[in-house]
């Protein structure tokens, strides 16, 4: 990190929390934090563990001290459905942004691991989502974008945006290891940057988009990067199919 921040690329961590108040010296550098958070207190331990929630608050708060910028990600599904207003008025208070994004059945492509019991159907995702577009509307404290926001109302239709995948971004995981994307396959994990140095393993990245964009963050960083100045303004109306919360 400390070679990156050097050489002024943006550096940004998703953490859970719980290592931020002992590695605030490595947190301090970042440009940004982001913080995952189901919802209140009993949704988030229900999910990750007792304790899970206080340890998440307390890595925002460390984060904070130290002068970097925190926002939640709230990953929607079965699991948080009803309590997305709560998360917002969690955050509001400590002026943090939340992120909304849709659960998938797996955090990336081509992993085994079954998250089905956790996922929304399309309707009911695009359903919850026109609600946080009422919120957003609102200033809640959703911290997405109109450009996520549009996107996720074609959910789960295969929807390709413009990608700067292995472009101008890329992830790179504790062991080092990068990707295009933090979305894609990781079981091929010969591409590190211990093995190549940062500059090689960037040059050995797949520039191939897809059309399963549903990471918040990468969604609106794409359209930014595609110049799609139509997806990045605010539609002149809420969807119609719901307009109450779900
Ligand atoms: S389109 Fe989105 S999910 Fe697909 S590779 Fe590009 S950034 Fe990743």
């Amino acid at each position: 990190m400390q070679w990156l921040v050097e050489r002024r690329v943006w550096v940004s961590m998703h953490s859970n929390g719980i290592l931020v108040p002992r590695k605030v010296d490595t947190v301090r550098k970042l440009a940004k934090l982001k913080i995952s958070l189901d919802g209140p207190r009993h949704v988030h331990d229900a999910m990750r563990s007792d304790g899970s929630f206080d340890a998440a608050l307390a890595g925002t708060h460390a984060a904070r001290e130290a002068g970097v910028p925190v926002e939640f990600t709230c990953t929607v599904g079965r699991h948080n459905l009803t309590s997305l207003e709560q998360l917002l008025d969690i955050a509001k208070p400590l002026r943090v942004p939340v992120v909304f994004q849709p659960a998938l059945n797996s955090l990336f492509r081509g992993n085994k691991r079954d998250g089905s019991a956790w996922e929304l159907d399309g309707p009911r995702v695009r359903a919850v989502f026109a609600h946080i577009e009422t919120l957003n509307r609102k200033k809640r404290g959703v911290g997405n974008s109109w450009s996520s926001l549009r996107h996720f109302r074609r959910f789960p239709e295969w929807t390709q945006p413009p990608c700067a995948a292995g472009r101008v971004f890329c992830t790179m995981d504790p062991e080092g290891v990068l990707f295009s994307c933090g979305e894609l396959d990781r079981s091929d994990r010969s591409n590190s940057v211990v093995r190549f140095g940062v500059a090689g393993a960037f040059a050995n990245l797949l520039r191939k988009g897809c059309g399963e964009c549903w990471s918040a963050r990468l969604v609106e960083e794409n359209y930014a990067w595609g110049c799609r100045i139509d997806r990045m303004l605010p539609p002149l109306r809420t969807p119609p199919f719901d307009r109450q919360p779900p």
